[in-house]
């Protein structure tokens, strides 16, 4: 049977590539999508994207430039710890000020040690999804939920050829969670690994795909209360629709 979610997400993944929408501050987000200048911004910010409101992490890095007066990776690696870490507490940028700073201090020096610098390093060589998802995993303070948000956003807006994206999966916040239980009948207290295999399950060679189309719904139509299914262009395949309207 066709999907209509999956028909969404692929017409969304084939679209051409559109400027990613981080931040609403224009400058802040031009400056995160600029990869091929900045792109340990783009690294950066995924690492500060835990624990604060998504808006706030993305501003971080472009915070960081503005206060240094430049985001040159030698010039950022040469800042003591203790730099950052007076920067992100008179800043205020994130709730773990000392915390956010180290790991942003230590993804820098990792970038200049291991990448020569050079970010993007990370993704050119059109590797597997895997090995992409491996290497955000390598950075102190990214756990598999950013790795794979990290992944997904380069392949699926970015563009960046992968060799595969099968270890790309979703990384479910409260959106994607209400859509896909109602979806798919999965039970009130479904868990992540519920989430992420009934992900695997519709989409083996690119679970993730689905992760945009689910959040955007979920913000936009399937909410918690109001529930707006006259609306949704999934309603013909929706669980919830067809059996508790
Ligand atoms: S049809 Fe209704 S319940 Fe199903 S995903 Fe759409 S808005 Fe949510």
């Amino acid at each position: 049977m066709k999907s209509i979610l999956l028909n969404i997400a692929k017409e969304e993944f084939n679209n051409n590539l559109n400027k990613v929408h981080f931040v609403d501050d224009k400058y802040a987000n031009n400056f995160l999508n600029n990869l091929d200048k900045y792109p340990h911004a783009f690294v950066l910010a995924c690492l500060m994207d835990k624990r604060i409101k998504a808006e706030r992490a993305w501003m971080i890095p472009y915070k960081v430039y503005k206060e240094l007066g430049s985001f040159d990776i030698d010039y950022l690696y040469k800042k003591p710890l203790s730099r950052y870490k007076r920067l992100f507490n008179v800043g205020n940028y994130h709730i773990h000020n000392n915390e956010a700073a180290k790991y942003f201090y230590k993804a820098i020096h990792l970038i200049k040690e291991k990448y020569d610098g050079d970010a993007s390093k990370i993704w050119k060589d059109n590797p597997s999804s895997a090995t992409v998802v491996y290497r955000f995993l390598e950075f102190e303070g990214i756990g598999i939920k950013i790795a794979t948000m990290a992944a997904n956003i380069l392949a699926r807006q970015f563009k960046i050829p992968m060799s595969d994206y099968c270890s790309i999966d979703v990384s479910p916040d409260v959106h994607v969670r209400r859509v896909m239980k109602r979806l798919y009948n999965l039970p009130d207290n479904a868990t992540t690994e519920q989430i992420i295999y009934k992900a695997r399950e519709i989409n083996p060679t690119f679970p993730g795909l689905i992760d945009y189309t689910c959040w955007k719904i979920g913000r936009e139509i399937c909410h918690p209360k109001k529930i707006e299914c006259d609306k949704c262009p999934l309603s013909k395949e929706c669980y919830y629709y067809i059996n508790k309207k």
